[in-house]
């Protein structure tokens, strides 16, 4: 066992405090990784505030981790002292199931054992993210770093690279299609870059009249600001696909409305709920779907083809002291485009 310097919310209505927790030393198939950078994503909010219900506190946030190898057990096979890894939104699963022998983890039908807010396969053992100076994971649920990337850069691909990636891939966006990024923050503006590098034309759609110029600079194709008068109605049916980021409740009908026939809108998105009219699909024949991380194998694949296409995220580096005034600027879609805890900060103090 070591004893680990930490950032934790107590309570959903306090600010995250110092804090610190054990992190055992790795089992046969376990590394121990000494963790560089951690971003910070809507969902460490959406959580530590309990706005998903059943939060568990004390509650370590952190699911985007990107840090190196300091110790491996005696079988580990994949990883050796020194690697630089990354740790997503999981950290195990049951192995076993459909979902996890397709290489779909997010999908186990045991349940996946969430980095942070969940508990270990053993239904008992809390589990603890990334706002913390080290981490315990099975070999198989952790990724291979391409070399040549700047580490702070990359960390937010665990997360939001992943998100936006795999739907793209899975609705088989393609060279040429027209294709709607809704949102301009963490997950919106890795949306953005990966549709491009897989040859999209991409439109940003924000409620964010000043990210215009940031948009474009990102790489898009266009930018619609939806608060303008007619932004809906004169791009109707203009969408091959829609990807929804956006963290607060909204109407998705006005969004639906943008797709052409047989066009898809995917939500990765999680605010509150908010009713749909079965008319914003029939019409057009369209498609609403969702869509949950990515598993290990696809990760691992986002990963080496953001290497290969020089995509990474935009980020804020902030010490660890800073993340409670980072996420009232989450808050506020003042990020730009996603804050990045650099984990020096916590080992000095
Ligand atoms: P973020 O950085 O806060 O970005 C969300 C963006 O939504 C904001 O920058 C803003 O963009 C837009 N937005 C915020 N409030 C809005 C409002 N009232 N009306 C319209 N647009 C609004 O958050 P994120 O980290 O990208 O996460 C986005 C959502 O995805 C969260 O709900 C998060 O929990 C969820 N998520 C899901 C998965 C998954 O696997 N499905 C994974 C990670 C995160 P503009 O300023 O451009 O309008
Ligand atoms: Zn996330």
């Amino acid at each position: 066992m070591k004893t680990t310097a930490a950032y934790a919310a107590v309570t959903a209505k306090t600010p995250l405090v110092p804090y610190s927790i054990e992190r055992r030393d790795p089992g046969s198939h376990e590394v121990l990784i000494d963790i560089l950078y951690c971003g910070v994503c809507h969902s460490d909010i959406h959580q530590v505030r309990d706005e998903w219900g059943g939060s568990i506190f004390p509650m370590v946030p952190g699911h985007e981790i990107v840090g190196t190898v300091v110790k491996a057990g005696l079988q580990v096979s994949k990883w050796k002292i020194g690697d630089t890894v990354g740790v997503g939104c999981f950290i195990d699963s049951c192995h076993v199931c459909e979902a996890c022998k397709e290489g779909e983890e997010q999908f186990c039908e045991a349940g996946m054992s969430a980095t942070y807010n969940g508990y270990e396969q053993d239904g008992k053992t809390p589990t603890y993210g990334g706002y913390s100076t080290c981490i315990t994971v099975s070999e198989d649920y952790v990724l291979r770093i391409p070399a040549g990337l700047p580490l702070e850069r990359v960390a937010p691909l665990l997360c939001a690279g992943i998100t936006t990636y795999s739907p793209l891939r899975h609705f088989g966006v393609k060279a040429g299609d027209n294709v709607a990024i809704v949102g301009l923050g963490g997950l919106g503006h890795m949306g953005v870059k990966i549709a491009k590098a897989m040859g999209a034309h991409v439109t940003v759609l924000s409620h964010s009249p000043g990210k215009r110029n940031d948009a474009l600079a990102l790489g898009a194709d266009d930018f619609i600001a939806t608060g303008e008068k007619g932004a809906f109605e004169v791009n109707v049916k203009r969408f091959d696909f829609i990807l929804d980021t956006i963290s607060a409740k909204h109407d998705y009908n006005d969004y639906l409305n943008l797709l052409r026939r047989d066009g898809t809108m995917v939500l990765v998105g999680i605010p509150e709920p908010m009713p749909l009219a079965a008319g914003s699909l029939v019409m057009q024949r369209r498609k609403l779907a969702g869509s949950l991380i990515g598993g290990i194998r696809e990760t691992q694949e986002m990963l080496d083809f953001c290497a290969e296409h020089n995509v990474v995220s935009d980020v804020e580096v902030i010490p660890i002291e800073k993340v409670n005034e980072a996420y009232e600027r989450v808050l506020k879609s003042d990020v730009h485009y996603r804050f990045v805890i650099d984990m020096a900060s916590l080992k000095k103090s």
